[in-house]
């Protein structure tokens, strides 16, 4: 080994202990998707979505996603967008070799969301969720069995909606996306208005 190597042996060594010299380690979990560090920030889990707190299967999720990151050291990975508006990390966390965005959407604890410009696990997340979806896995033993004539999305926000939906019919017609099926909206990672609810059957409020 020459003097040279050996220095740029060292000068990786090192930037590779600064990177990783801080653990981050997950203080609370708010939701299946949002959780706090100990250090302070907020994590958004990016490509997935899971429902609102009070809405159906919130707990569900919250617990899926308890179960896989509360306490632990955690590593992550950012796409293109680093930080959301409101000053979250948006990033795909692993506990160890557990891809944890993943792993939620495999096991039918979460919903596909790809937001551009952070897409990089689209095709992978798409096929996750589809496995799940065809198993009954999580939440998808409670799709709604029956198609809607169409669903209406935003190019803006990728969330698609029944037709009857309030909010739906506030979208203006130049933003307007047309889905002629729950399988075109989820293919193209789309994921659903938790309120109208057009993925899953209705479901009695104030089941805890
Ligand atoms: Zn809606």
């Amino acid at each position: 080994m020459t003097y040279k190597s050996i220095t740029a042996c060292l000068l990786a060594l090192f930037i590779y202990s600064l990177a990783w010299a801080e653990p981050l380690k997950v203080k609370k979990v708010y939701s299946g998707e949002v959780v706090k560090l100990q250090q302070g920030k907020k994590v958004k889990y990016i490509g997935i979505d899971t429902p609102g707190e009070g809405k159906f299967f919130f707990e569900e999720c919250k617990i899926a996603n308890r179960k896989l990151v509360a306490e632990k050291d955690i590593t992550i990975e950012h796409d293109v967008l680093k930080e959301d508006s409101a000053g979250r990390l948006l990033g795909y966390v692993y506990v160890g070799d557990v891809f944890v965005n993943a792993q939620l959407l495999k096991n039918g604890y979460a919903i596909v969301d790809i937001v551009p410009p952070n897409k990089k696990y689209a095709d992978l997340f798409i096929s996750l969720q589809k496995e799940a979806r065809k198993n009954r896995r999580g939440i998808w033993r409670f799709e709604d069995p029956n198609d809607e004539p169409y669903y209406i999305a935003s190019k803006n926000i990728k969330k698609f909606h029944r037709p009857g939906c309030r909010i739906a019919k506030e979208i203006s017609f130049d933003k307007r996306i047309i889905f002629r099926s729950k399988d075109e909206a989820l293919a193209k990672g789309y994921s659903q208005d938790w309120r109208c609810n057009p993925l899953f059957r209705k479901q009695e409020e104030g089941k805890k």
